[in-house]
């Protein structure tokens, strides 16, 4: 089984590079892909810089060029359901680009034609996330991500958010990282560590707690693979 894990940015990745410190590496279209053997099977790691963009692009070429069969995306992001603290992990139950907007044309925000506003991640990696925190005694918040092109710094913005898309978190990757998903019918899974909720001190919340955010999340998506590997021996 080869299964990809992605991040955004540098710091989201370093934690894995660290836990395997054995890999050959590869550049396709502007990033690093890392290959990993773990036990019978292959991990690609990288991070495709910030933007729905980028990390449409870099699934693409995880699953495309490097036969990745399961994507597990792996980083922080902003809270915006008040039970949300720093730290604390989310999984996406569904995930929405909340700045499409069309609605010029009567279409409902978030919408594209032939496509849709939510993208459903798969049940089982999920169900994999709750039992690892079961195991662990953690909390795992089951919730709306919501993903646009701009980091989200104000109490405005927030209420919005959870008014037209009910978000319980948002962040930049994830929405464009399950589209390319679903459309290649790669089952995947986008956990994130909260940096920060989203306000107007987002900022400064985001550079203090971003190394440890993105290494509680790292960690949860190990303990997963330990999980899910074995069923595929
Ligand atoms: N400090 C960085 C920019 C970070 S952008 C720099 O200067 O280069 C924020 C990143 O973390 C994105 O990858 C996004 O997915 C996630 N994120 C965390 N908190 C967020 C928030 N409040 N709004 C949007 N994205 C957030």
């Amino acid at each position: 089984m080869r299964i990809a894990i992605l991040g955004a940015m540098r710091e989201e990745i370093t934690p894995f590079l660290k836990k395997f410190p054995n890999y050959t590496q590869e550049e396709v279209g502007g990033n690093t892909f890392y290959k990993i053997a773990y036990r019978e099977h292959e991990l690609v790691l990288a991070y495709s810089k910030i933007g729905k963009v980028h990390s449409a692009l870099s699934a693409s070429s995880m699953i495309l060029k490097f036969g990745c069969e399961k994507l597990i995306f792996s980083g922080v992001a902003g809270g915006l359901n008040p039970k949300l603290k720093v730290g604390d992990l989310i999984i996406a139950s569904k995930l929405c680009q909340y700045d499409v907007d069309i609605t010029a044309f009567g279409h409902p925000l978030g919408f594209i034609p032939e496509s849709s506003v939510y993208i459903y991640p798969d049940s089982q990696l999920n169900a994999i996330a709750q039992e690892v925190a079961q195991q662990k005694g953690i909390a795992l918040m089951e919730g709306v991500i919501a993903s646009g092109d701009s980091f989200v710094a104000s109490s405005e913005k927030k209420k919005w958010l959870i008014k037209n898309f009910q978000a319980d978190a948002v962040e930049m990757e994830g929405a464009s990282v399950a589209n390319v998903c679903h459309l290649l019918k790669v089952p995947f899974c986008i956990l994130r560590s909260i940096s920060d909720s989203a306000d107007g001190e987002a900022d400064v919340s985001f550079d203090e707690f971003l190394e440890h955010a993105a290494q509680t999340s790292a960690d949860f998506v190990e303990a997963m693979l330990e999980k899910l590997l074995p069923q595929f021996t």
